[in-house]
């Protein structure tokens, strides 16, 4: 198979110079690596030819000679052209560059030193009633904490850690990825350089042991799901003496049988018979501090909203309390005695042929109307 000219391989131009190559190899290195085309022949073939493009070019001297003679110019010098690989000098800081763009950068972040522990997270769950009005609930974690037996160094007492045998006390060793090799993260001393050979058998040479702890948490007035309170440092404790983690309890307020809130304003639903809605008369509504009186005047339609100012919730982070909104819902009576079927019946009577006591129905059937008479 002929070679492909590798200035087209890259897509660049003759006269490009450094920065040009790296952007262009990056590029097609970030879109042909293995690691993301799995088992796809192709891109496997393409990230070899950028890989050996970008070998040829990125050096000066190999560079001038494919220039001059082409590929001949720097076949053997390429060992056959299978020579991509090891590296040079060009090759090894465009991997770290192309890697940390892989791995988010997180790559040799591990490396030695003391970590921070994890920040932990819990759910509680609260019923509206303690949302609204704070509380402190005392609440078990699980969490690995410092362990005692080895003091946290994970080796068993009376011993200490030795120097890693997989990486010499470097904490990073070389591995095959794909056709490169690349530094990595020790797997053995996870980049501390460090090993136990004789484990803490409490902690099985963690340093670390997991364990229920009991803490007490204070609900400020007004939480709402998905506030978060923040525990400093009640998280994980760190590797090697490394600073704890923070523990973030996360509210989450359980359905409430009467009222539903949004934010500040809280909503109930009130049924009234019929006869309250058209006479007016005061109701019992429910709001968290108990029983109030709500006045209803004659004439109320299903579905008013009445509004009790402030009886929502003061919000957390303050500012004035929302308010309490009452639907009042009018409720057919059923199970009529026979005096009432009467007193009904009555009723209806006296309503006919007079629109005005019914201000909705007038209006929908004129609008019916209106509609059958167009069409
Ligand atoms: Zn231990
Ligand atoms: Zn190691």
């Amino acid at each position: 198979m002929a070679k492909r000219d590798y200035y087209e391989v890259l897509g660049v131009e003759r006269g490009a110079d450094e920065a040009e190559l790296k952007k262009a190899y990056r590029r097609l290195a970030m879109k042909y690596h293995p690691d993301r085309n799995p088992d796809d022949k192709s891109a496997e073939e393409k990230f070899k030819e950028a890989n050996e493009a970008y070998e040829v070019l990125s050096d000066a001297g190999k560079r001038t000679a494919y220039d001059q003679y082409g590929h001949a110019g720097v076949d053997q010098s390429m060992g056959g052209g299978a020579g991509f690989g090891a590296g040079g000098a060009n090759f090894s800081d465009i991997f770290g560059d192309v890697f940390s763009d892989f791995f988010g950068g997180g790559r040799g972040g591990a490396r030695g030193g003391p970590q921070r522990g994890s920040d932990l997270r819990y759910t509680l769950e609260l019923n509206l009633e303690e949302a609204v009005r704070g509380t402190t609930v005392t609440i078990r974690v699980p969490t690995l904490v410092h362990c005692k037996t080895c003091d946290g160094s994970g080796a068993k007492r009376g011993t200490a850690p030795v120097t890693c045998t997989t990486c010499g006390g470097i904490g990073q060793v070389r591995m095959q990825q794909g056709f490169f090799s690349v530094q990595q993260t020790c797997p053995r001393c996870h980049g501390s350089g460090k090993m136990i050979a004789d484990p803490c058998p409490d902690c099985h040479g963690q340093g670390r042991v997991e364990e229920h702890k009991t803490l007490s948490v204070k609900v400020p007035a007004g939480v709402d799901s998905g506030d978060r309170i923040r525990l400093a440092g009640e998280g994980e404790v760190g590797t090697l003496g490394g600073p704890p983690g923070d523990l973030y309890v996360v509210v989450s307020v359980r359905e409430h049988p009467i009222f539903q809130r949004d934010g500040k304003h809280l909503y109930c639903e009130v049924p009234i018979s019929f006869a309250d809605a058209a006479l007016g008369g005061e109701l019992e509504v429910p709001t968290l501090d108990g029983r109030v009186k709500l006045k209803i005047p004659e004439g109320t339609q299903t579905g008013k909203l009445f509004r009790l100012r402030g009886k929502g919730v003061a919000p957390v982070r303050g500012g004035a309390a929302g308010d309490l909104m009452c639907r009042v819902v009018v409720e057919t009576p059923v199970n009529l005695s026979k005096r009432q079927r009467e007193l009904l019946e009555e009723f209806r009577s006296s309503l006919q042929g007079n629109s005005s006591h019914s201000p909705k129905a007038s209006g929908w059937f004129e609008g019916m109307k209106r509609f059958f008479d167009d069409l």
